[in-house]
């Protein structure tokens, strides 16, 4: 991997001349983190295997991992995909400039690059002015992953791609927080009924309203079997996880409550560094613990404040998360992404004798 100085750009400044120096890199060749409204992206010329190539490099991404490409406006489709189903159509229609990411038929001009050997391709409209603005002015579809280093949470603030890509790639556009927080939701629109592969903001209920019917498919919550082919393959890496090793506890309110309790004090004998993250409402059955960090009141306020607060948890060196879980309240994105950081160690208080 070739080392280089990282400029940033900020977009509130000079909104305009952030667009350009985006537009310019991507016709380069070069890679451009810019922000979108799930996360910050790390971008490339998506028909160029060697631009693209230079994402793996920069991320330490596996290569078998494929690409999301992002789009300024449905007429760019043609050159990307072989075919647009009903379903997929339906689905734009409803959703798109927005998180959802349709997986279609790939195109020969997308390399195998981007979508790591399958002959489907993701694709995604974001709706950031910042984002569709590189786009367009480049004229050229966007290959992006996340901005992070593999593995490490998403970046939701142009800082945590600079602190996991300082040297790596050459331009940061700064465009301020991002509105969702966690990655776009990943459907399969190939056949007649929508597959959601990846939860996101868009969810299940939404995307059957939109195309008449949906499936989850089950990896989503689940665990991947070894030497199971993976229908959406990022899904079979541990993911989105800090240094501290997070343990997610299911079950009954209050049965969680006095789980984390015990063992948070058990921890505490023995000297060990522990953070509790809960939605507001659960912060009362915690008096005694010491870093309590609440993640909101619903589903989207805990997307918006996850990757942040699990970046948060090794800058300030805890040694030990526990999650207090509410399924229904989080919802299926804000669960999938902390079971992976969690590596599937997860408690179910009502089982667990304490
Ligand atoms: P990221 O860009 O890091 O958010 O990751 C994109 C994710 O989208 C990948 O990890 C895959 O799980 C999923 N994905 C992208 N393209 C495809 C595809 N053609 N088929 C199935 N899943 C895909
Ligand atoms: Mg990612």
């Amino acid at each position: 991997m070739m080392k280089c100085a990282t400029r940033t750009v900020f977009a509130d400044k000079d909104f305009d001349g952030a667009i350009r120096d985006g537009a310019d890199e991507l016709k380069k060749g070069g890679l451009v983190v810019f922000p979108t409204e799930t996360v910050y992206g790390l971008g490339a010329n998506a028909f160029s295997p060697e631009a693209v190539k230079n994402i793996f490099l920069a991320k330490g991404r596996p290569q078998d991992n494929p690409l999301i490409v992002h789009i300024a406006e449905t007429g760019q489709l043609d050159g990307i995909v072989a075919e647009v189903t009903d379903t997929a159509r339906a689905l734009m229609k409803a959703f798109w400039p927005g998180p959802l990411s349709i997986i279609m038929k790939k195109a020969k001009a997308i390399p195998f690059e981007v979508s790591a050997g399958l002959e489907t391709v993701a694709v995604r409209m974001p709706d950031n002015d910042i984002a569709r603005g590189i786009i367009a002015l480049s004229a050229l579809p966007v290959a992006a992953p996340s901005a992070n280093t593999s593995g490490k949470p998403s970046p939701t603030l142009a800082m945590h791609a600079y602190e996991d890509l300082c040297g790596r790639v050459p331009l940061i556009i700064d465009g301020g927080p991002c509105a969702i927080g966690v990655e776009s939701t990943v459907v399969d629109a190939t056949g007649e009924v929508p597959v959601v592969l990846r939860p996101g903001d868009i969810t299940p209920e939404m995307i059957a309203q939109a195309a008449g019917d949906v499936r989850v498919h089950p990896s989503v919550l689940g665990e991947i079997k070894q030497g199971e082919v993976c229908a959406s393959p990022g899904m079979k890496y541990k993911h989105y996880s800090p240094e501290a090793k997070v343990t997610v506890f299911t079950g009954g309110k209050k049965e969680v409550a006095k789980t984390v309790n015990t063992m948070y004090h058990n921890g505490k004998a023995q000297g060990r560094k522990t953070a509790v993250l809960c939605l507001d409402d659960c912060a009362n059955l915690y008096p005694d613990v010491r870093h309590i960090v609440c993640l909101g009141k619903d589903a989207r306020e805990a997307e918006a404040a996850l990757f942040r607060v699990l970046r948060e948890m090794d800058d300030q060196n805890f040694e030990t998360v526990f999650f207090h879980a509410q399924e229904e309240k989080m919802g299926l994105a804000v669960m999938n992404r902390i079971i992976r950081a969690a590596g599937h160690e997860i408690i179910s208080a009502k089982e667990e004798k304490v």
